[in-house]
């Protein structure tokens, strides 16, 4: 099984490759030169096995089927709930996906749990050491220090804006007590971190002397874990019965993950509603084709803070019919403009990929979070409310509808509280956070000063 990228002018790799890549050397992202048919999850499987058989699938002959099972059972292991993505009724017909059962209560987990154990694999074998580094707006920083701590091949450097993620998400990635998991807390936005990080992959030189290595949501690894929850879900439901799936969505990785699952035969037809909040550009891109760069508005459901969706390339490589030359003429076009719109060849057949977007205001993610608790007696997080409420709107239909929760209602006290005047207290194996002495270090916004830190820190 060979990776191609979206833009078409990089050689083809294989799984591992693509997946310590991260970015292909084009500038595109990989995407499996054809789709493997996978056997379906059935019901009686554990996710472990179902797991094992998908990923084992993605990576070909660059793994053997004992090292893949290995890589699934130590990654899942730390869930604590043995079916990982648990449904759970939340109305007739109607399905919650519960994606926060993993140790830093956020879907990212599912991904995260599986890549760090890969790196560990490889580096091990090829008695290696990278430095892995990540840009966090809340959740993906926490979900990769608890998958890194520890490693003995890895420093894991994880930029955040200083006093501007939630209290919670800064516990996960600050109290791990492992000395290869640093914090750097930049003066700065989620924006600066980010261009931080982009500037860092940009310089060749540097990026070699450390060996650098990113696991942000277009990484492969991330999309062919996050395939598997779909294959179960769709077991649990009967194998016979189409799903509607509902998805809070940023950067499109989790939904896009859903398209795959389809593409390798393991649900039962594809229907995904993109949820989104007041950061709509997926609601616009899908309606009239245009691809603006807006600048992020803060809601309360941060982690969807995302102007254009990385993983959207992907999508419109396909429906392009893997056509790398227009995706990356698009892409150039919207670098240069700040807009693009899609040729009529891409538009056309993206409206019959089987994605649509719905957007949902903060206010309404507030008050779905009360009437949600009025209904059903549970807390939810505000990325989940956002998905919850735009099932409220969809048309009624004969498929079973499927809401992803995102992440546990204790990761984001503050807004739970303010919608529902009640506390979200966080589970039991996560209370130690609270008092354990938090480690990160303060740095201005400054590419030369990161660069300076990562150097010492990595050669240390
Ligand atoms: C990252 C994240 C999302 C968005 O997922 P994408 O794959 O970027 O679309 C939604 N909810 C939560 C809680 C997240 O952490």
């Amino acid at each position: 099984m060979k990776y191609i990228s979206t833009r078409g002018r990089a050689e083809p790799v294989d799984f591992v490759q693509a997946c310590m890549a991260g970015l292909a050397p084009d500038g595109g992202l990989y995407v499996p030169e054809s789709w493997p048919q996978i056997e379906p999850a059935k019901p009686h499987e554990s996710y472990v096995i179902v797991s094992t058989r998908i990923l084992k699938a993605f990576a070909g002959d660059s793994l053997s089927e004992a090292d893949v099972l290995g890589l699934c059972k130590r990654a899942y292991a730390s869930f604590s709930h043995h079916s990982v993505a648990p449904l759970v009724q939340s109305g007739p017909n109607q399905f919650v996906m519960e994606l926060h059962h993993g140790p830093t209560l956020a879907f990212k987990d599912v991904a995260m749990q599986f890549i760090a154990q890969l790196y560990d694999l490889v580096l091990t074998r090829r008695d290696a050491r990278m430095s892995v580094v990540c840009a966090t707006s809340g959740d993906t920083g926490g979900a990769a220090a608890a998958a890194f701590a520890g490693a003995s091949n890895v420093d894991l450097f994880i930029l955040h804006p200083h006093e501007r993620v939630s209290p919670v998400q800064r516990l996960f990635m600050t109290t791990t007590g492992a000395v290869n998991v640093h914090n750097l807390a930049l003066a700065g936005d989620f924006d600066d971190c980010q261009a931080i990080v982009k500037s860092m992959f940009a310089d060749i030189e540097f990026s070699n002397a450390v060996s650098l290595s990113g696991v942000n949501s277009i990484n492969w690894a991330r999309i062919a874990a996050q395939c598997v929850y779909y294959a179960t879900t769709q077991a649990a439901v009967g194998s016979d019965r189409p799903i509607r799936f509902v998805v809070p969505s940023g950067n499109m990785g989790d939904a896009f993950a859903g398209y795959v699952a389809a593409r390798c035969g393991l649900l039962n037809g594809f229907e995904a509603v993109c949820a989104v909040n007041e950061n709509k550009t997926l609601a616009t891109l899908f309606e009239s084709g245009r691809m603006a760069r807006t600048p992020a508005v803060p809601t309360p459901s941060p982690a969807m803070d995302i102007s254009v969706p990385s993983n959207f390339e992907r999508l419109m490589f396909e429906v392009s019919g893997r056509d790398g030359a227009t995706v990356e003429r698009v892409y150039e076009q919207y670098k240069q403009a700040g807009t693009a719109d899609l040729p009529e060849t891409v538009h056309g057949p993206l409206k019959c990929a089987g994605f649509k977007a719905d957007v949902v205001s903060n206010a309404d993610t507030l008050a779905e979070m009360r009437t949600y608790y009025g209904e059903t007696g549970q807390l939810i997080c505000p990325h989940t409310a956002v998905a919850t409420a735009t099932a409220r709107d969809l048309p009624p239909t004969e498929a079973v509808t499927v809401i992803l929760s995102t992440a546990h209602a204790a990761k984001f006290p503050e807004t739970v509280l303010e919608a529902t005047g009640l506390d979200a207290p966080l589970p039991g194996r996560c209370e130690a956070l609270l008092e354990k002495g938090e480690l990160f270090d303060q740095l201005p916004a400054d590419l030369q000063a990161v660069k300076a830190y990562i150097r010492e820190q990595a050669a240390g």
